[in-house]
């Protein structure tokens, strides 16, 4: 319990912990700049034992991605005010966050047909720069959508999040506490309904822990 409030606390005390999420984010970007774009992947199985630990940090606190949508939010709701991450409804999202599944499976499908010499290098080459392209887009949508890219288009975060379904330490709510003003809500880039749960399960969070600074009652906590 009291290694539980340590980390929790530690979080929402630190006045500088989006300046520590913006030096992980410019660290994964001179990863990705020197080694090329597939050493997102490596990265994500290197922080793997992490991962499973708290969640796929890695996209919440270290993705260069993740920190190009972040400066796009920011802009996108200094200009957009009460009208930004209108774009989407949530029925449409409740059915587009699977979208980045699909592409996880056409990727590794890719490679397989590659490997076996049915795809030749041209068309595999197309598909690399059809795939930059939807990521490239989906940054600009951040303009009008939290975190686009990582909701619906992301097949590296896809493969990240995956440890959700295995993580040790899960964000609980003390039901007790709350008063279901739904900051945590509202603030959560990946659109989980956090005030309505006991813990947080669903697969597609980030572990930016966002709602646990954000919570007033202090009724959000990462589980011993
Ligand atoms: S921000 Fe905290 S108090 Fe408000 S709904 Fe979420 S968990 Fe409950
Ligand atoms: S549930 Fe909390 S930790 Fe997970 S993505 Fe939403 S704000 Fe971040």
């Amino acid at each position: 319990m009291e290694q539980r409030n340590s980390i929790t606390s530690k979080l929402k005390i630190s006045k500088r912990r989006e300046t520590y999420r913006l030096i992980f984010q410019l660290i994964g970007l001179s990863i990705f700049v020197y080694f090329g774009r597939e050493s997102t992947i490596y990265v994500i199985l290197l922080t793997l034992p992490l991962a499973v630990l708290i969640g796929p940090a890695y996209c919440g606190w270290m993705c260069p991605r993740g920190m190009f949508q972040n400066i796009a939010g920011i802009v996108g709701r200094k200009f957009l005010g009460k009208r930004y991450n209108r774009l989407v409804s949530r029925k449409v999202h409740d059915k587009l966050r699977f979208f980045r599944y699909v592409l996880l499976l056409f990727v590794l499908a890719t490679v397989i047909l590659y490997e076996f010499e049915v795809l030749g290098v041209s068309v595999e080459a197309a598909i690399a720069d059809g795939l930059v392209a939807i990521m490239v887009l989906s940054i600009l949508l951040s303009f009008f959508v939290d975190r686009a890219a990582c909701r619906y288009f992301c097949k590296d975060g896809a493969f990240a999040s995956l440890v959700n379904l295995v993580k040790i330490r899960k964000i609980r709510r003390d039901k007790s506490l709350c008063n279901s003003c739904g900051i945590c809500d509202k603030v959560c880039p990946m659109w989980i309904e956090v005030s309505t749960k006991g813990a947080v399960e669903d697969h597609s969070c980030i572990s930016c822990f966002k709602c646990i600074c954000a919570c007033p009652q202090d009724a959000l906590s990462i589980e011993e």
